[in-house]
């Protein structure tokens, strides 16, 4: 490596994160998003929920059969008047790109596959000792499909437009394109408990978590980008799991001690949140595993209804006007990629 961490293990925490929870980014047009995940990628809508904070606008859940974390891609659908843009741009403090994992025997399957959607995509190159395709989703939200050994696909989804044996097995990881590595470096490393495990040009790669729920973190430093902004095409943030509220609770304090601004917990339905920022400016979540996907509809009808938490029910007409319909369309693949 370039440089060394200088890792001080005494401060390092006693439960390592065991992976990525989910990861949120921002969309424009909901149904179209709903065709490249479900009808490009495979992935199986499994919550038709609405934000939390703005129950205006959709939150769209994708993931496995049965939503595991480690599989959730989630989207806010942003949908705004004609000729208001919203779209992110990249750079430092943000996502650079979201990974998805697939079994190295199908990179010919998802090459053939996206060039049949008529989605763009660059590679397959090799990086580190694996073998990476490039894409961007249909509002310019970075995406890999990375071919790893191994696997963890414990819920396929049997009715999906992918065969079980290529579909997408989770997060393969995620890149952070940085003004400067060490401190996010240091948060990681010291305090959440991810592994250092190799550098390749300015690309730093840590782990969290082992074996099949392993993904892989690369930092992009420094990042040749000035600042990037939040916007359409832009992951929101990235949610770590965490096994339960007592240790979400202790790693609230944790995060306090070592003076991160915390929220307090907030309930998110299917699972409570904590959020802080990390120093190079991408948003954190640690979120819970438990209660899930299941929590309020079945895992057979996983996706089908719009739900809501109990605390905007009341609001349930109000809601269902203002939202367009949106559903999975079999057979409709997904419409190009818009940029
Ligand atoms: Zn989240």
């Amino acid at each position: 490596m370039a440089w060394h961490l200088n890792m001080d293990l005494s401060t390092a925490t006693a439960w390592p994160i065991p992976g990525i929870h989910h990861i949120t980014a921002i969309c424009g047009d909901p149904q179209r998003n709903v065709d490249f995940y479900v009808g490009v990628l495979g992935l199986r809508l499994v919550k038709k929920t609405v934000n939390f904070d703005d129950p205006s606008a959709y939150h769209l859940y994708y993931g496995d059969g049965l939503g595991s974390p480690g599989t959730l891609m989630t989207f806010f659908a942003w949908e705004l008047p004609p000729g208001v843009s919203a779209r992110a741009r990249p750079g430092a403090g943000q996502v650079a790109a979201t990974a998805f994992w697939i079994p190295p025997r199908s990179l010919d399957f998802w090459a053939s596959r996206l060039a049949a959607a008529g989605v763009d995509f660059q590679g397959p190159q090799a990086r580190f000792d694996e073998v990476v395709i490039s894409l961007r989703d249909p509002d310019g939200l970075a995406l890999e499909l990375v071919a790893r050994d191994g696997g963890r696909l414990r819920a396929p989804w049997a009715e999906g437009p992918v065969p079980p044996e290529h579909a997408i097995q989770g997060f393969a990881g995620a890149a952070l394109s940085l003004a400067a590595c060490r401190p996010t470096a240091r948060l990681l490393s010291e305090r959440l408990g991810l592994r250092p495990v190799g550098s390749e040009g300015s690309r730093l790669r840590f782990q969290v978590g082992e074996g099949e729920d392993a993904a892989m973190i690369d930092l992009l430093c420094p990042s040749e980008a000035g600042p990037g902004r939040m916007g359409i095409g832009a992951v929101h943030h990235i949610a770590w799991r965490t096994p339960s509220r007592r240790q979400q609770e202790a790693w609230r304090r944790l995060l306090l001690e070592a003076g991160h601004d915390v929220t307090p917990i907030v309930d998110r339905q299917y699972f409570s949140s904590i959020y802080f920022r990390e120093p190079g400016g991408v948003l954190f979540e640690i979120a819970t595993d438990p209660p899930g996907m299941t929590v309020d509809e079945p895992a057979a009808a996983l996706g089908a209804q719009l739900k809501l938490p109990p605390w905007l029910e009341p609001q349930r007409a109000l809601i269902e006007a203002r939202l367009p319909a949106v559903r999975w369309r079999p057979g409709q693949s997904s419409s190009p990629a818009s940029l």
